[in-house]
């Protein structure tokens, strides 16, 4: 059976230009990247060229970027990092209501070392209440995280207020960027951003790499210690394949920004037009106008999600609920409980994520598949 694929804020499928340029560094170009010869020193090279790659698509200098293991490693080392680091300033870091668990865990994490955290809430779309962000600090607040763009319902948030609170108190600003970047046009410079997480596997490369971008002059604690890669700051041989195809996806992101962006927003609008005038009882979840491109959660009033999703996989369908079925009963996720939506609707939240492989014609075979099992669902 043909698998249609609708969830790539889980993940994507890896370019086959990326996948070539990766090849060469399993079993030619095999060398450690620190050794003396020249077979390990072209590769010091070849990742100092993925990381110019990586920073030219988010605007900012090539020795700013560090590659790590992934976007939870990069939001781990951004707040517990910046964290550690800063301790004698102050103990107070602001985060959201709806962060990824990278950034909420590792949060929680810290206010059981003594640090104090403020979740900050949301309205109805998913958009950080600025008027609490800015009551909330305290001149013993020494870091702001807050996500660029939800993976749940797609809201953007408004970076560029936030990043203005942030310079005008003094306060160094992070955002887990991972489902923006490569989606949305993203200038750290212009943002005025200090730290910013990025994966690799959202954006149509490899799994298990990814980076974070840290202005300079801004201060981390080391937390993986060794030996003294990526400007002492994390240990470990370098993951040199994995960088060289991040690299390679963040220069075809680049490249191909603008015809992705309309492509994803051509086949999200075409979704949601259809479903508008075949569903009498629908409700769209997170900001209709500050929204990712590919990004469509749609509530079926009275449906369960979970059960829909295990039918649409018989049909080759992937995509994703908004809520997890724990032991019998169903649970909203936390962003959804955030945004305040009630159960007859979140239970029944289908999170449908559009990547560069889809066609409009998969999207009638979805809206078909949806149609048919929301009758059975129903009789
Ligand atoms: C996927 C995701 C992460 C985690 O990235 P990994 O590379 O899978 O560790 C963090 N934040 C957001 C918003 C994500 O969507």
């Amino acid at each position: 059976m043909k698998i249609r694929y609708f969830d790539n804020a889980a993940t994507t499928k890896v370019k086959e230009q990326v996948l070539i340029e990766m090849f060469p560094y399993f079993m030619e170009s095999y060398g450690n990247p620190s050794s003396m010869y020249s077979l390990g020193r072209r590769n010091k090279r070849a990742i100092e060229d993925a990381r110019h790659k990586v920073a030219n698509l988010i605007g900012c200098n090539q020795h700013e970027i560090y590659f790590t293991s992934g976007g939870s490693e990069s939001d781990n080392m951004a707040v517990k990092g910046f964290a550690y680091a800063n301790k004698n300033k102050g103990n107070h870091i602001i985060t959201s209501k709806i962060e990824h668990h990278a950034v909420l865990e590792t949060c929680e994490n810290l206010e059981k070392q003594g640090f104090e955290v403020t979740y900050l809430n949301v309205d109805k779309d998913g958009k950080v209440d600025l008027e609490q962000l800015v009551n909330s600090i305290t001149d013993r607040t020494i870091l702001i995280s807050i996500m660029f763009a939800n993976n749940e319902i797609g809201t953007i948030q408004p970076i560029e207020e936030i990043s203005k609170i942030a310079k005008s108190r003094n306060i160094t600003f992070h955002t887990d960027a991972v489902q923006a970047v490569g989606n949305i046009e993203i200038n750290v410079k212009k943002l005025d951003i200090d730290m910013l997480s990025l994966s690799s596997h959202k954006i149509y490369g490899p799994k298990g790499i990814g980076a974070l971008y840290v202005r300079e002059g801004i201060h981390l604690d080391k937390f993986i210690n060794g030996g003294h890669q990526e400007k002492n700051l994390r240990a470990g041989t370098e993951n040199v394949s994995g960088m060289i195809g991040l690299g390679e996806a963040c220069q075809i992101a680049n490249k191909e920004l603008k015809n992705h962006i309309n492509h994803l927003q051509e086949l999200r609008d075409y979704y949601i037009g259809k479903l508008k005038e075949k569903v009498e009882d629908i409700k769209i979840n997170g900001s209709l106008s500050n929204r990712l491109p590919g990004n469509a959660n749609v509530s079926f009033k009275d449906i369960d999600a979970s059960t829909m999703l295990i039918k649409l996989d018989e049909l080759g369908i992937c995509a994703s609920a908004g809520s997890a079925c724990n032991t019998g009963a169903t649970e909203p996720s936390h962003v959804l409980t955030a945004i305040g939506l009630e159960p007859s609707y979140s239970n029944g939240a289908l999170r449908i994520t559009f990547g560069d492989d889809n066609t409009l014609e998969d999207v009638d075979y979805l809206i078909n598949c949806i149609m048919d099992i929301k009758m059975n669902m129903e009789s």
